[in-house]
């Protein structure tokens, strides 16, 4: 069986959405261990049994607890002890509508944050037995979007581990050891996949954790404030360090973290070890957060997923019998708020408010084209039609796809 295909693909469209020359991406073989103790079949197989061991306790069910303590940290021990010594260092008298609102939304911050987080460690992220492509025969899933302009369908792919049909941009997940819906990755923090049903969860997670860390950073920076460092700074820390300035210079990095620590010791004796702590702990919360958050928001915002930002895409349109056009990261974006209803679902608006679950959107198991992604479509379509296909190549494999066990392999 001869497949063809155009070297300047259709759909695959760049970062900038603009179509841009397509390649076949093939991705790269599994590396193998290089550790000397790996080369023999015997100790292969010891060093697969242990990374099983490793992705089986990173799914259990100790793992997540564990990792929900640790996130848990900030919210509980700041609302519940040092929010107390906050609000009394900046001067908020209980039972005031002040208190009254600041306890509100420090609880309303922390259920949403801990909601989203423990939904995200919990929720099947959506599997793809069972689910029915729209030719069964084939295996095919239909493009969504304008189908009166584009009534194309995807590649068949088959997974052989699972023995299904893979609907497009869903993954084998080799953690989970299952085909996972709209795959975005595994994480291992969460011990869970995110895929459809979960991805909503694990975004807005960091959007909550981003709003309730910097509403804890202004209250601890506040409070700490009122401590009098700066005039110990003139009146003691000043003198000292022209004194010693030219020693100090040599050991500049010492005199910070000195006056760091006389900063530190006085908030710690003034203020109490609630808030010291808390500072502590969103500081480092924060850096986490924004570390990981920044790029998954970012990537959602754009519709695409972990997965399709890392490996080359495996992903085929059919546009005629035997000719397929791969697609490209920019295929799927939308505007901004489309991209993240996809993910959040159509009550999104609901979801920043309540802790509630998302519901699945209807066209997963067909994802409509960018406006970019469907010109760039019809445009190769135009090309295949006139000019024929440029590339061939010999299997649905060498494109990176399987076509199901009904199909010749070769
Ligand atoms: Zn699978
Ligand atoms: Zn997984």
């Amino acid at each position: 069986m001869t497949l063809r295909q155009r070297e300047a693909t259709s759909g695959q469209v760049s970062e900038e959405g603009e179509a841009a020359p397509g390649k076949v991406s093939v991705a790269p073989a599994d590396v193998p261990c290089q550790a000397p103790e790996c080369k023999t079949p015997e100790c292969k197989a010891k060093h697969d049994e242990h990374n099983a061991r490793c992705r089986s306790f990173l799914a259990s069910p100790v793992w997540k607890c564990t990792t929900l303590v640790v996130v848990g940290f900030t919210p509980v021990f700041g609302v519940v002890l040092a929010m107390p010594h906050l609000l009394n260092t900046l001067g908020v008298a209980p039972w005031t509508l002040a208190w009254l609102l600041h306890y509100s939304f420090g609880a309303w911050i922390s259920t949403q944050f801990l909601y989203n987080f423990i939904a995200t460690q919990w929720t099947d992220p959506g599997g793809c037995k069972n689910l029915k492509p729209d030719k069964e025969v084939t295996g095919q899933f239909q493009l969504g979007g304008d189908r009166d302009q584009l009534a194309l369908f995807y590649a068949p792919n088959w997974c052989t581990k699972c023995s299904c049909w893979k609907p497009p941009r869903s993954h084998h997940c080799s953690t989970c050891n299952r085909c996972i819906l709209r795959m975005d990755h595994h994480c291992p923090f969460t011990g869970n996949c995110i895929g459809a049903r979960n991805h909503g969860h694990f975004i807005l997670f960091y959007i909550f954790a981003f709003i309730g860390l910097l509403y804890s950073l202004v209250l601890c920076v506040g409070a700490a404030y009122t401590t009098d460092h700066l005039s110990r700074w003139t009146d003691h820390i000043e003198p000292k360090w022209k004194e010693h300035k030219a020693s100090l210079n040599k050991h500049f990095n010492f005199g910070l973290a000195g006056v760091a620590f006389s900063i530190f010791v006085q908030v710690l004796r003034d203020k109490g070890i609630e808030i010291v702590v808390q500072l502590v702990s969103t500081v480092s919360a924060l850096v986490a957060v924004l570390g990981t958050g920044i790029p998954a928001c970012h990537l959602a915002c754009g519709n695409v997923t972990t997965m399709e930002r890392l490996f080359p895409m495996k992903e085929y349109v059919q546009l005629q019998d035997q000719v397929y056009c791969p697609l490209g990261p920019g295929f799927y974006r939308q505007s901004t708020t489309e991209n993240l209803a996809v993910i959040m679902g159509k009550r999104w608006w609901l979801r920043l408010l309540l802790p509630i679950p998302g519901e699945l959107d209807s066209a997963i198991l067909s994802p409509a084209p960018s406006k970019e992604g469907q010109e760039a479509l019809q445009d190769r379509m135009r090309q295949v039609e006139e000019q024929g296909v440029k590339q061939e190549v010999r299997t649905c494999q060498d494109l990176g796809f399987d076509p199901g066990p009904a199909q010749p392999k070769v």
